[in-house]
């Protein structure tokens, strides 16, 4: 058992918990225990912990709101620094809002149609936060994060904090700079436009609709399991293979959304691994596409093999 003196002796801001299943920080439900959390409550705790890391060779892991991860179920050694909500106050002027990382973006995109400033509508059903939306450039309904993103505050793996800009971070389909170089994100800066209240609340609650009717809300995911390929749709070619329903253990493709793999109860990280090998396999002898994980797999099987 390691004594994690360094850690225990921490003056933070924010706070640390020990041995906490990752299943209660993820949105799938899933994952083992993260040795060490950190909740950060301040920049200078992020900056401090990531340093600290960085200088005892401590492997780190960044969690935003988990809401795009597949955590295996020997969980995650060293340190897990959660952006979460410590971390989330926002600003708005004029037509701008800096949002720090921790922000859920459906408060994000609440605060821009209280502000009456569009351009953050497709965000308000995503259940992620500002830092982990940025990194991976999330989207929807036509909408991308860096289409409104003008600057980030990044801390860099060599300790560095400095602002980039838009055309720096790289946006590209659930992709960026950020996410390639292991930057943390900070704070953004949304640049918006002037749009009538009322016009963007009907736009966010059409879109809302939308989710509740297309997609299987009411079970544990993260989301779209697979990135689109190109020229089509991962839940298309799902369906296609036949897959609608196939289950493993408690993992199984989801009946009204084939792009989504559920937990419909007591699934492990395991279930999820083979179900989606085996969606992978189907998928790609029906109609020769692989289908490349959008959800981030992290941490090590049971029995402590890191893959
Ligand atoms: C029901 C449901 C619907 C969804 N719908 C959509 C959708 O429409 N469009 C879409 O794009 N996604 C969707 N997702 C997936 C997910 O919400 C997004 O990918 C989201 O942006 C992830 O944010 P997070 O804070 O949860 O990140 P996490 O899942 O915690 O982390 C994801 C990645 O981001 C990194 N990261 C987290 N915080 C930071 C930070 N501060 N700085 C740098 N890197 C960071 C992590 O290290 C990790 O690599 C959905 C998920 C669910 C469960």
């Amino acid at each position: 058992m390691r004594e994690w003196r360094w850690l225990r002796e921490a003056r933070l801001d924010g706070r640390v918990e020990w041995n906490v299943p990752m299943a209660e920080l993820t949105t799938l439900r899933v994952g083992g225990p993260a040795e060490a959390v950190v909740f950060a409550g301040s920049e200078e705790d992020v900056c401090w912990v990531t340093r600290a890391c960085r200088e005892r060779g401590e492997q780190l892991t960044l969690l935003g709101r988990g809401s795009n991860l597949l955590v295996r179920d020997g969980g995650i050694g060293g340190v897990v620094l959660c952006l979460g909500a410590g971390f989330s106050d926002a600003a708005v002027r004029g037509n701008t809002i800096e949002a720090q990382a921790g922000m859920s973006l459906a408060n994000l995109a609440l605060a821009a149609r209280d502000a009456g400033l569009a351009g953050l509508e497709f965000a308000g059903g995503i259940p992620g936060s500002v830092g982990g939306a940025a990194a991976m450039n999330a989207g929807a309904y036509g909408g991308e994060i860096g289409q409104v993103l003008r600057r980030a505050r990044l801390l860099l793996p060599d300790g560095t904090v400095r602002e980039a800009e838009n055309a720096e971070l790289r946006f590209a389909y659930r992709t960026s700079a950020i996410l390639q170089q292991g930057a943390v994100v900070l704070r953004a800066v949304f640049a918006l436009e002037t749009g009538e209240k009322a016009e963007i609340a009907s736009r966010m609650a059409e879109l809302a609709a939308r989710r509740r009717e297309k997609q299987p809300l009411q079970y544990p995911s993260a989301g779209s399991f697979f990135k689109r390929p190109q020229g089509d749709f991962a839940g298309r070619l799902i369906e296609e293979a036949g897959l609608k329903g196939r289950r493993v253990g408690g993992a199984q493709v989801s009946e009204k959304h084939a792009g989504f793999l559920i937990n419909v109860g007591g699934a492990t990280a395991a279930d999820f691994l083979r179900l989606m090998e085996e969606v992978q396999a189907a998928v790609y002898e029906k109609s020769g596409v692989h289908l490349e994980p959008e959800v981030r797999i992290l941490g090590e099987d049971e029995g402590g093999t890191e893959r």
